[in-house]
């Protein structure tokens, strides 16, 4: 993987699976701003759901990820943003630990 991150840096090598499916939502601080209208009965929190590199789609608690471009709903008490991400979508790259540009909230 470093390999191929140097590749990619240096411009030889254009490798377009690893980039962000929603490349504007890379930053944290973005994602959280889609929260606005998030319903307050949901049982995951917008700050735990934006670090786990999801973001609002303004539907029910409808929720997709900046990276895979996977959705996740329905989320029942007890549900963990990170946990339902990495359950569902093993191979994103974001979970996986990739540099896919992500942009940590600096509060
Ligand atoms: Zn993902």
């Amino acid at each position: 993987a470093e390999d191929m991150e140097y590749r990619l840096r240096t411009g030889q090598v254009v490798d377009e699976s690893i980039y962000p499916v929603v490349p504007h939502m890379r930053s944290e601080e973005s994602r959280l701003h889609t929260f606005s209208t998030w319903p307050l009965t949901a049982p995951v929190s917008p700050c735990d759901l934006a670090q786990a590199g999801l973001y609002y789609l303004g539907q029910c608690d409808q929720v997709q990820c900046f990276c895979c471009g996977g959705t996740l709903a329905d989320w029942e008490i007890g549900d963990s943003a990170w946990a339902e991400h990495s359950k569902h979508f093993p191979f994103c790259f974001f979970i996986l630990g990739h540099d896919v540009g992500n942009i940590p909230f600096q509060g």
